[in-house]
């Protein structure tokens, strides 16, 4: 089934739902970790946290390391799906490895097109078939499209066996998916599609796919935005302005930031515009970031680098922690972590080579003209 596209447009920073929903959670029952327990057997008051269901790197021995990006957010009493994996067999081997119940979802988000973000949706779809999914509007794009009937010039002196639909078209003319049977919900430009939770929607402006939509997730906090990008196409910092606009501070940057073709010079100086211009206090990279990334940006943020590999648990808090704290002065990779990803960087979807936009000096904060 094909829905309306969204069009409710985002205002400004407001206290929110989720936001209330937090603070009440994170008073009672602090951001106590709990990464280990399964989906059924967690209390209600701590699921104010993200889980990593599908990357290249991580710890967890039960889980499959693969190229792509998935997670679980959970937030006040949202259960929200955020991307699917690059393999459904591996996703849904890594979902069973947590625990993570996927018939209880109030919605998917898609944050793009690529084969690594939404090869999952298949066993989603067997396990979910009617979660609402939302997915950039494009197009022509594999989400599927809908255009007014008249889109095309006419020439009515035509017979009518040479005319597009004998000369009558319908109204709506809907173009096709490879999921026709799901619920995807087209989003337009920034939309807030329940209290507190904004879709950011920007076009990726680098890289191998100049014409790629991608969404980011903008999470309303007490502590500020909660950001979870996908694989960061459109550039982290171009994301982090348009959150920004939402609610100040950045409380936390959570997935893939696609630095993966920059020079440790370009990366160095995002990492820094990230904490000292954007004001980010809490970082977790994942998925596209690259390598050299994870240590400029580990140097850089410090004891609020969240160490955000496959089967990761980050609590989201006054203190946002990693399940994987236990280990937190070794929170960069070791030897065959670092092997793993290198071979499945190799063969990525999202592997840019052109970062010619990262060397544009960004503009000052519209909201609070911060430099
Ligand atoms: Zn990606
Ligand atoms: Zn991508």
């Amino acid at each position: 089934m094909m829905s309306t596209p969204t069009t409710r447009p985002c205002k400004g920073p407001r206290r929110s739902v989720v936001a209330l929903a937090l603070a009440a959670c994170i008073g009672s029952a602090g951001a106590a970790q709990d990464g280990e327990q399964p989906d059924s057997a967690r209390p209600a008051a701590a699921r104010n946290r993200i889980t990593v269901l599908y990357d290249a790197f991580g710890r967890d021995a039960s889980m499959t390391k693969d190229w792509g990006f998935a997670a679980l957010i959970e937030v006040g009493d949202k259960r929200i799906l955020f991307d699917t994996g690059n393999n459904a067999e591996i996703f849904a081997r890594n979902v069973k490895a947590k625990g993570v119940d996927l018939a209880r979802l109030d919605f998917v988000v898609l944050s793009h097109r690529h084969g690594d973000h939404m090869g999952g949706l298949n066993y989603l779809l067997s396990v979910n078939p009617h979660v609402p999914i939302y997915a950039p509007r494009e197009n022509f794009g594999v989400f599927g499209a809908s255009f007014p009937g008249d889109f095309y010039r006419r020439n009515e002196s035509l017979p009518a066996a040479m005319r597009y639909f004998d000369g009558k078209p319908p109204e709506t003319l809907r173009f096709g998916t490879p999921w026709p049977e799901a619920d995807f919900r087209w989003v337009a430009t920034t939309t807030e599609v329940a209290p507190g939770l904004h879709l950011i929607v920007l076009k990726g402006t680098w890289g191998v796919d100049l014409e790629v939509m991608e969404m980011s997730l903008a999470i309303d906090t007490p502590q500020g935005i909660v950001l979870v990008v996908g694989c960061g196409h459109p550039e982290i910092e171009k994301i982090v302005a348009a959150a920004a606009a939402f609610k100040q501070p950045i409380h936390l940057v959570l997935g893939g930031l696609h630095l993966l073709p920059a020079t440790d010079e370009q990366t160095r100086r995002i990492a820094t515009a990230l904490r000292d211009t954007w004001r980010v206090a809490w970082m977790a990279p994942g998925h596209c970031t690259g390598e050299p990334a994870f240590e400029i940006l580990q140097n850089t943020f410090g004891a609020r680098y969240l160490y955000a590999g496959l089967g990761a648990t980050i609590t989201i808090g006054a203190q946002p922690m990693s399940s994987a704290g236990e280990r937190a002065a070794d929170t960069s990779f070791d030897l065959a972590d670092r092997q793993g990803y290198r071979e499945l960087a190799g063969t990525g979807a999202d592997l840019g080579e052109n970062l010619h936009a990262h060397a544009q000096p960004r503009p000052a904060c519209p909201r609070t003209g911060m430099p």
